[in-house]
């Protein structure tokens, strides 16, 4: 129940930083910016004495385009869940490839041996071809 309470949370804060990670992607490349510190040529003029409504608008304005644009979260979240629960199995199958005899990780397919559960699926995705998720979390010691 903790554990997968656990994972639970790490999936979340995963899929919150990807998010704030990518909005804020998304606006430099719409402002057309390659740094976050850099001054967008698509800058309004004058932003500090418009009226409020203006100033707002200028903003939901951009806003909207990067909801529109980049976003498109129903589309998207299918995917989203899917890389997650394909994360989940990977993560899943090594664990299950734990020889509590040996101390050691075998490969199911060639019955090679490793130490680390990294050393296993670096060996699975050369030698085997697994679809290894980047980022994918496997870290047991
Ligand atoms: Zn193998």
């Amino acid at each position: 129940m903790i554990v997968s309470l656990v994972y639970l949370v790490f999936h979340y804060s995963f899929i919150d930083d990807c998010l704030d990670a990518y909005i804020v992607t998304a606006c430099l490349h719409l402002l057309d910016l390659s740094d976050i510190d850099e001054i967008s040529s698509r800058k309004q003029t004058l932003f500090d004495i418009l009226p409020k409504e203006e100033q707002n608008s200028f903003i939901s304005q951009i806003s909207k385009v990067i909801l529109e644009k980049y976003i498109k979260i129903p589309n998207d979240l299918p995917t989203l869940s899917t890389e997650t629960a394909t994360m989940d199995t990977q993560k899943r199958q090594i664990e299950a490839m734990f020889d509590n005899r040996q101390q050691r990780y075998v490969c199911e397919v060639c019955d090679k041996q490793y130490k680390t559960a990294n050393d296993l699926q670096r060996h699975l995705k050369d030698q085997h071809l697994w679809n290894i998720t980047e980022n994918s979390g496997v870290n047991i010691p």
